[in-house]
């Protein structure tokens, strides 16, 4: 094993979370945990700078992206959007 699992016992503080997952650091060992709905990725805090460095970049240029629409199914009204032209405008 590398010191990356060093620490087996992380005891993690919470920077921040939200409805889809959490950020938690270990004072201990310094590593930073991004914790979503089934993965847990940890980073030493200096690749996970970078890594957040560049969700930022990628979430500026969003702004220019149309909204998503999700092509098939799952509306309340129970709609197939198959086939509706209006749904995809490639630009
Ligand atoms: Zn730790």
């Amino acid at each position: 094993m590398s010191d990356f699992h060093a620490h087996a016992a992380c005891q993690c503080t919470s920077l921040a979370e939200n409805e889809i997952g959490a950020v938690a650091l270990c004072p201990q060992c310094g590593v930073v945990t991004l914790r979503l709905q089934y993965i847990s990725l940890r980073f030493e805090a200096e690749a996970f700078e970078r890594v957040a460095s560049l969700v930022l970049q990628a979430q500026a240029r969003l702004g220019h992206v149309p909204p998503f629409r999700p092509l098939v199914g799952d509306r309340a009204d129970g709609a197939d959007l198959r086939g509706d032209e209006a749904a995809f405008k490639p630009h």
